[in-house]
């Protein structure tokens, strides 16, 4: 069985193939540019990587030379070995708390909730129908970053504001890396051997969000309403106050849109250091001993390990805290100083298995309280997964 995992933005589409006898990618890549001057697709197959600048107007004509491609370089033979197409989908509001098979009704609330990912959603919705055009006899699949999260209660989801907002506009915490939290409750499943588990996943990439997972549900997250909220990021704030935002409206006379697009692409690690939203470079100028930055690289875990040991009050205790994605997999000081800070709940890591990186691996030592774990993530694999389930209970 072949699966294809897809992610579409407004300009590219990034795609992975998989065989799920075994579980492997087989080609993955990216098309870029689509309907902007200087298009191009990168193909990355048997160690070989294939770059290519094409004119691409339309998502479509993405679709139709990645098969084509896929063809040509031999990776299949027809298209007839895809047996189906997963597409992540950012957002499917409270309608949707499982991963679901596409028809029409899904495209047209897709697009409906547009308002609620204005950047997304009308993106996804453009590979869905590109493959629709082009493959129209292969199941698809929908794989949404909000659905893990719909098992939060009510005082979880729910904001302190009138209720009217949440009963007539639809205002409460979605929550967002749903599909990367499920991957790693799924994994920790795997390793602990049993589902009656208090899990904190620490996703913590450029965006970044923590979840507190209880016997494979997720119960509280850190994002909410919209991906600005929570934990700090690379360009995102996090929690603010919100009276900061007219505020400083009225001192740089901007509107409301454009202080949203500061807290979005000017905060973080970059608004705060004024330097940069890569850790790697964060982690370097602190080595030169730049106080500016040294203070954002504090701030920045100390969001994380706030937001941790609220976690492990509301579970009762924590059996395992996981790192994840792009920082949380590979940064060995940030992982370090979050759990020197979490010494008071009996959290002691192994300095030298937090040497490890690109694997799963336990890092806690054995008198640790709490197991502490790296576990790279897998989002595309995950939506390749419920995409065959799908298809095949059909
Ligand atoms: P992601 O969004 O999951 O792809 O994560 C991207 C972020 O991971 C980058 O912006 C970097 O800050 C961070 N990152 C990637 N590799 C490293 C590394 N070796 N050390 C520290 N941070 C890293």
């Amino acid at each position: 069985m072949k699966i294809i995992s897809i992610n579409t933005g407004s300009s590219s589409l990034k795609f992975s193939l998989f065989d799920m006898k075994e579980e492997k990618v087989i080609a993955s890549g990216l098309f870029e540019r689509i309907g902007i001057e200087g298009s191009s697709y990168t193909i990355k197959f048997n160690g070989e990587k294939l770059q290519q600048e094409i004119e691409l107007n339309t998502h479509t004509d993405a679709v139709k030379v990645l098969l084509e491609k896929l063809i040509d370089l031999e990776i299949i033979k027809s298209l007839e070995e895809i047996d189906g197409v997963g597409h992540r989908i950012v957002h499917g509001k409270d309608k949707y708390s499982e991963s679901v098979l596409v028809n029409d009704t899904v495209i047209s609330d897709l697009e409906e909730y547009k308002e609620f990912a204005p950047l997304h959603n009308p993106a996804n919705v453009l590979g869905i129908r590109a493959f629709k055009e082009v493959l129209p006899n292969v199941p698809m699949a929908v794989v949404f970053d909000t659905a893990f999260h719909q098992t939060m209660d009510e005082e979880a989801y729910l904001y302190p504001v009138p209720y009217k907002w949440y009963k007539e506009y639809g205002v409460r915490k979605y929550g967002f890396h749903g599909t990367s939290h499920k991957y790693i409750a799924n994994a920790m499943k795997d390793i602990l051997g049993r589902e009656d588990f208090k899990l904190i996943s620490c996703h913590i990439g450029n965006g970044g969000s923590i979840c507190a997972i209880k016997d494979m549900k997720s119960i509280d997250t850190t994002m909410g309403f919209t991906p600005l909220a929570g934990i700090m990021m690379g360009t995102r704030s996090g929690d603010i106050d919100p009276s900061i935002i007219p505020y400083v409206m009225e001192k740089e006379g901007k509107n409301v849109g454009e202080v949203l697009d500061d807290l979005n692409k000017s905060s973080g690690l970059l608004g705060m250091s004024e330097f940069s939203s890569d850790m790697r470079d964060i982690v370097s100028k602190c080595d030169e001993g730049d106080e500016q930055v040294l203070t954002a690289r504090g701030k920045y875990v100390r969001r994380i390990v706030d937001y941790i040991a609220q976690y492990y009050v509301l579970l009762g205790g924590a059996d395992a805290i996981v790192f994840t994605a792009g920082v949380g997999e590979n940064s060995v000081p940030i992982r370090r100083e979050v759990c020197e800070r979490l010494a008071c709940l009996g959290v002691k890591i192994d300095l030298d298995l937090n040497n490890g990186r690109g694997e799963t691996l336990k890092i806690s030592t054995d008198d640790s309280k709490i197991d502490v774990y790296i576990v790279p993530t897998d989002e595309e694999l995950m939506i390749a997964r419920d995409t065959l389930n799908l298809i095949k209970n059909r």
